[in-house]
């Protein structure tokens, strides 16, 4: 039976590179735009097998129905139409390698949702830390693909749900099948006990190894020990995608492999490096969550810079849509990966970083102030990524504690200071890291940080610069 399945799929494999041949000029579609031919040697004995191994790095005899390697799940007609649409030829001995399509698409999909709803405790912490370590990759490599653990009931990309439906994998994750989507889902198999007893920072290497797989990552530890057309030939020991968790988590997440796989599947955007300016010019400023900093500018571009410059790979971004972006009072950036901007007329809108509006629920709303202040008072508000509480810095010298829609839920009336030689009136934008440090940037391009929210025993002012 192996052997006429594989002859049928053989057969149909062929058909579309023989139609695009005979009908180059059907005036219905674009000119055929020839792919590259992915080189199959005349010599191989089983076109199936050589065909799985070289475009992702499985074993064809370990597929079991729809779980192809260990923890990744994909369909077997997804398996099938791809073999039949790949572009190949038979060549001589090759030992080239070709990259699978099953990947997310930036035009599709750009902030990758994951459902939070599953998750608590450990579990909750595990996905945050999951998420950062992506996001840290993703956003300073310039990719337009990020995640967001999302808490609103609102449809969203990723699942990560708990069962206990089978036995010796840790989870089964959804492969991409080609349609420019993430694979959709994770389950994390709660009946198996090396799971259970992960540290917290394990089950977030996990998940972020699981986060590979829904990106379209094969294991680097799959036949041959490479990742497949990487040019990754050796074992790459310290892999997140190794198919066994290691049992010590390696200091850098992504290994030298990782890296290449990920730059090749997902190839950097090239954003011009410019300057965002000086900071009385920006509408806000705050660290994102690779410990990055974004400057925004009111002519509606977006620089990533550091702490010490404006200066850096920049792109565009959009306010609330019925407004323009000079009603912004600030913005800041929750440990989520998500983008609040309060506006002048008393609303608040959440996004991603490229549009302050783009989340599909409860997205524009209004906020309210501490009984005696009025927006005119705000000269900062930045989100502690530790809890995600709202802290709104006033020119009186006080600070509030909230959350984005109400400033003073839980605090109001809090001193704060500035170093010697400031005024309040000064600070152009608060902003806080992921190690819990507070900054204030001032109207001259200085920026002074403390561990303290009310900004006691500050280091600096130190300089902004421009420049590179
Ligand atoms: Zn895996």
């Amino acid at each position: 039976m192996k052997q006429i399945n594989l002859r049928s799929i053989l057969s149909a494999a062929f058909l579309p590179i023989v139609m695009v041949a005979c009908n180059p000029g059907h005036p219905d579609k674009e000119p055929p735009v020839t792919p590259p031919k992915f080189e199959i040697p005349k010599t191989h004995g089983d076109t199936l097998a050589y065909f799985y191994k070289k475009t992702l790095g499985i074993d064809s005899t370990q597929i079991k129905g729809d779980i192809i390697d260990g923890d990744i799940f994909l369909p077997k007609t997804t398996l099938s139409n791809l073999f039949a649409s790949f572009p190949f030829e038979e060549s001589k001995d090759s030992t080239k390698h070709a990259l699978s399509p099953l990947k997310a698409s930036s035009n599709i999909v750009r902030t990758i949702k994951i459902k939070a709803s599953n998750l608590s405790g450990e579990w909750l912490n595990a996905a945050r830390g999951a998420i950062g370590y992506w996001n840290s990759f993703l956003i300073s490599k310039g990719s337009l693909v990020t995640f967001m653990l999302y808490t609103d009931p609102a449809p969203t990309e990723v699942e990560i749900a708990f069962d206990c439906n089978y036995t010796g994998t840790t989870a089964i994750t959804n492969f991409p099948t080609g349609d420019g989507r993430v694979g959709n889902s994770i389950s994390i198999n709660t009946c198996n006990a090396t799971i259970a007893a992960y540290t917290t920072k394990q089950k977030a290497y996990f998940l972020a190894h699981q986060l590979g797989h829904i990106l379209g990552m094969p294991h680097s530890d799959g036949l041959g020990k490479t990742y497949y057309d990487y040019g990754y030939a050796t074992g790459d020991v310290n892999s997140l995608m190794q198919s066994k968790m290691p049992s010590t988590i390696p200091s850098q997440v992504f290994s030298a492999g990782d890296i290449a796989t990920i730059n090749k599947m997902y190839p950097r955007v090239d954003m011009t490096e410019v300057s965002a300016g000086n900071l009385s010019e920006l509408v806000g400023m705050d660290f994102g969550s690779d410990d990055g900093v974004l400057y925004y500018h009111p002519n509606g571009k977006v620089t990533r810079g550091t702490l010490a410059t404006t200066y850096g790979p920049t792109t565009t971004y959009v306010a609330y849509s019925k407004l323009t972006r000079d009603q912004i009072i600030t913005i800041t950036v929750s440990s989520h990966n998500r983008y609040y901007a309060w506006y002048k007329n008393g609303m608040v809108s959440n996004g991603d970083r490229y549009d302050f509006n783009s989340n599909p629920f409860d997205d524009y709303r209004p906020f309210t102030l501490p009984y005696n202040k009025t927006v005119n008072d705000i000269v900062g508000i930045t989100c502690n990524k530790a809890n995600d509480d709202i802290y709104t810095y006033y020119k009186d010298g006080t600070y509030s504690v909230g959350r984005t829609s109400n400033l003073a839920q839980y605090y109001y009336g809090l001193a704060y200071t500035v170093p010697v030689g400031k005024q309040y009136s000064d600070i152009k934008a608060v902003g806080s890291s992921t190690d819990g440090t507070y900054y204030f940037w001032y109207n001259d391009n200085t920026v002074s940080y403390s561990a303290s929210p009310s900004h006691s025993n500050a280091q600096g002012p130190i300089k902004v610069s421009t420049q590179k």
